[in-house]
């Protein structure tokens, strides 16, 4: 099973969050995982990627054209698949993975992860969808959404696409864990004035 893990490009965030990217790593390579990821030599993506590595796990790493010539490919991974623009990089990210992951980033993260769970929301995929809220970094967000359930921009039955962990461990058990359950899609009870 292939997980994929959106995460931050960043060099300049704090420890705690790179402690946590190397223990995700970790019980993804010893829980016979693989990893598929972003690619690049940066931030909580070489390190994700590193420990992976270092616990003998394989690593996808998917990269486009552009970021690549500014030579930000990581030497970490098994395969480098080199795409010719990000949308082809996202879908085939999408495409090989079986379960998707959050850990805390920026603009490129949210992007990524808000579109698998919109995917899932129009029944495209069925797959597990967790956001490793390190640091309660995400609360935000989730406040967010609280106001999209409120405001019935979002069905409540939406809570269920994605999984909220504390922890590696907690994440991997979910995934693990994980059966689709169906529940309704999103224009098929369009909700009356
Ligand atoms: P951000 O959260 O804005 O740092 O963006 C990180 C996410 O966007 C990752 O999951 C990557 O897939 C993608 N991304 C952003 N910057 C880069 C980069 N320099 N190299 C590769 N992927 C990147």
């Amino acid at each position: 099973m292939n997980i994929c893990v959106f995460c931050s490009s960043s060099n300049g965030i704090d420890n705690f969050y790179f402690q946590q990217a190397e223990e995700l790593g970790k019980l993804i390579a010893l829980q016979g995982f693989s990893l598929v990821y972003g690619g690049a030599n940066v931030g909580l993506m070489e390190h994700l990627a590193t420990s992976v590595k270092k616990n003998n796990g394989k690593v996808i790493g998917i990269i486009p054209q552009k970021i690549h010539d500014f030579e930000l490919s990581s030497n970490v991974p098994d395969e480098l698949i080199v795409t010719p623009n990000m949308e082809k990089r996202k879908r085939l990210m999408r495409d090989k993975s079986d379960a998707f992951i959050a850990l805390p980033g920026g603009f490129g993260t949210l992007e990524e992860i808000l579109e698998v769970i919109t995917l899932r929301q129009l029944d495209y995929h069925h797959c597990p969808i967790v956001f490793l809220n390190t640091n309660g970094f995400f609360n935000h967000l989730f406040k967010q959404f609280e106001l999209s359930f409120s405001e019935s921009f979002a069905k409540e039955s939406y809570r269920k696409l994605y999984y909220v962990a504390s922890t590696p461990t907690e994440t991997m058990e979910y995934i693990r864990n994980f059966k689709h359950e169906e529940f309704e899609t999103k224009w098929f009870n369009v909700p009356e004035k």
